[in-house]
């Protein structure tokens, strides 16, 4: 859709009243032409002119004005073939706005900021002994963190902080409603994060925007990793328990409250175990890490990353108990695979977390099962892929779920901060 051309520059020439209207079309086009700098990089004034649908002079006057903020260059020249002159490339400025991104999950607590284009600027990230976490606890060392990138970048202008939470997060409350795998129920996160953040001396009030971790996994993916031109995916990351993320049509699919496809809790074996949810036989207990290390007969204090090295060590070793929990476990993963697909129709299912590890020596089991269990017609529609940004995807993805503050509402933050 083409935008509405920029309103013309001149606030005492209009009549009374139209000073607003001017000012909203002018952060709608200012909006559109970050949204394109931010998700695709730099990009020519002639293709930003394509894009957006305004005319030259209107995108000269739009860049001037990101420039002016801060939060563009202009570097280089593309060279197009035929007549005109060559056209100047656009680029994010990835200090001219940041986001703080938190990652709060069972094994680790990660922070980064990250700056408007995408570019992680600073990464942290603390390993965690296994064992429950005390809300006042994670929230103290998570309000140390934040304060202190705060204030190694206290210069930029910051979009907010985005977290991403390992439980069912409500986006309407800031809550932490319900996190088994973290021992977690009815935790305020946003609002005791703020108040930490004010009792340790922060001087502005950083707006906070709190998510479900998968849904943030599935953000980034599609945005910056494996699903860049895909408009329908699934994300599915393993860590004690499984998350699950869904983009369809090109838009995160949250439900009411954000705690949609809530996939490690889908039944999928009545005989099954028992679940930190309540429930018996989730897809978590029969798919999940415990369930493949309890089958391995793998020690107890070992968990994580190294447990699993373990389980496929002697899995390559020729243990037969070993290489029957592999197939096992990859049998209910394909399964819920299957259900998935069949669920959602995506063009992928990219798996990250313990999957990005396990993925390929499990792969046989998988497809047997996926084939058993997905519809011909969408399995046929399907790939199954390993994450493309790793152990970085929750942050960029909370960082992106902040940046979006940026994208909708420039002006409302450059105006906010001080200029330097
Ligand atoms: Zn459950």
């Amino acid at each position: 859709m083409a935008l509405e051309p920029q309103a013309d520059p001149l606030p005492n020439a209009r009549a009374p009243g139209t000073a607003h209207a001017g000012s909203s079309v002018r952060q709608r086009n200012l909006s559109a032409l970050l949204r394109i700098l931010h998700v695709n990089g730099p990009t020519s004034r002639a293709r930003l002119t394509k894009l957006t649908g305004l005319n030259r002079s209107t995108i000269g006057g739009l860049v001037a004005e990101l420039r002016e903020l801060g939060l563009a260059v202009e570097n280089g020249h593309e060279v197009t073939p035929g007549p005109g002159r060559p056209s100047p490339i656009v680029e994010p400025r990835p200090e001219g706005a940041i986001a703080l991104a938190v990652e709060l999950t069972v094994d680790s607590l990660a922070t980064a900021v990250n700056g408007f284009g995408g570019e992680i600027l600073a990464a942290r990230r603390l390993v965690r002994p296994r064992r429950s976490v005390e809300p006042d606890e994670a929230i103290e060392e998570v309000a140390r963190q934040i304060g202190a990138m705060r204030r190694s970048w206290e210069r930029a202008p910051l979009a907010g902080v985005g977290v991403a939470v390992a439980g069912l997060t409500n986006r309407l409350t800031g809550t932490v409603d319900f996190a088994p795998n973290l021992g977690w129920r009815d935790v305020p996160l946003s609002q005791r994060l703020t108040q930490s953040l004010t009792d340790m001396g922060v001087p502005e009030q950083l707006p906070i925007d709190l998510a479900n971790e998968a849904d943030l996994g599935a953000l980034a993916e599609a945005r910056r990793g494996a699903g860049r031109d895909v408009d329908d995916l699934v994300y599915v990351s393993g860590e004690v328990g499984i998350g699950v993320g869904v983009v369809a049509g090109g838009q995160p699919l949250l439900g009411a409250a954000g705690y949609a496809a809530e996939a490690g809790h889908m039944l999928i074996n009545p005989d099954g175990a028992s679940c930190g949810c309540g429930a018996r036989g989730c897809w978590e207990t029969e798919a999940g890490e415990r369930a493949l290390l309890r089958r391995a007969g793998i020690e107890p204090s070992l968990v994580g990353g190294e447990a699993i090295e373990a389980v496929l060590a002697r899995a390559a070793d020729g243990d037969p108990v070993a290489t029957a929990a592999m197939e096992e476990t990859g049998r209910w993963l394909g399964l819920g695979f299957g259900n998935l697909v069949n669920l959602f129709n995506p063009r992928l299912v990219v798996l990250g977390g313990l999957y990005h590890r396990l993925f390929e020596p499990l792969q046989t089991y998988i497809d047997e099962a996926f084939g058993s269990r997905a519809l011909p017609v969408s399995a046929d529609m399907v790939e199954l892929v390993v994450s493309e940004l790793g152990d970085e995807a929750l942050l960029i993805g909370a960082a992106e779920l902040s940046l979006e503050r940026l994208l909708d509402g420039p002006l409302a933050l450059v105006n906010r901060v001080p200029t330097t």
